[in-house]
């Protein structure tokens, strides 16, 4: 079968949902401006991944590569790049298969979620690279953060979705790639 990609008004859902995502994490972290120049990161759809950024169960998952300025050889120069690699078609999946879930939430939640990853990794908080039973621990602490960051926010729909991820960070089902 073959997958299935975001369309257009998808995208449009995705869009606006990351705008929000950026705001209150940024607000939540206290995030400066320039703490984006040495973490930076992008959020790509399923058209657009590498075959080993594909998952065959995740609904997201964040790859870390080097990235280094264009021009500049020295590793001073280098920073920190992740991509948020979102699992069209395992999103779309799941919203036919789960009760009560849509999508604009699954997505505010999703992309905030994954933005929490990304500040604690640049922050020393947690390692990318890190063993399994640290990994459990790590997304239990991270669907806390975004549960507290996203639950002032008034949307339609989102208590569902976080029962979801409820259910899912106890189980210990799947790690970092939550
Ligand atoms: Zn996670």
């Amino acid at each position: 079968m073959k997958p299935e990609y975001f369309r257009q008004h998808h995208k449009e859902f995705l869009k606006e949902a990351t705008v929000i995502a950026e705001e209150v994490t940024s607000d939540f972290f206290k995030l400066s401006p320039c703490h984006w120049r040495r973490a930076r990161y992008d959020i790509l759809t399923l058209e657009a991944l590498a075959a080993e950024e594909i998952s065959s169960h995740a609904l997201a998952l964040v790859a870390k590569y080097d990235g280094r300025h264009k021009d500049r050889l020295l590793r001073s120069a280098m920073f920190d790049f992740y991509r948020v690699c979102l699992q069209d078609h395992n999103i779309l999946k799941t919203l036919q298969h789960v009760d009560d879930l849509s999508l604009f939430p699954l997505l505010l939640y999703i992309v905030t979620h994954e933005l929490v990853h990304i500040v604690r990794f640049s922050q020393f908080l947690a390692l990318y690279e890190s063993p399994e039973e640290h990994k459990h621990e790590e997304e239990r602490r991270v669907h806390q953060l975004t549960q507290k960051i996203l639950a002032r926010l008034p949307v339609r729909d989102l208590p569902p979705v976080m029962r979801y991820y409820d259910e899912r960070t106890q189980g210990g089902l799947q790690y970092a790639n939550l």
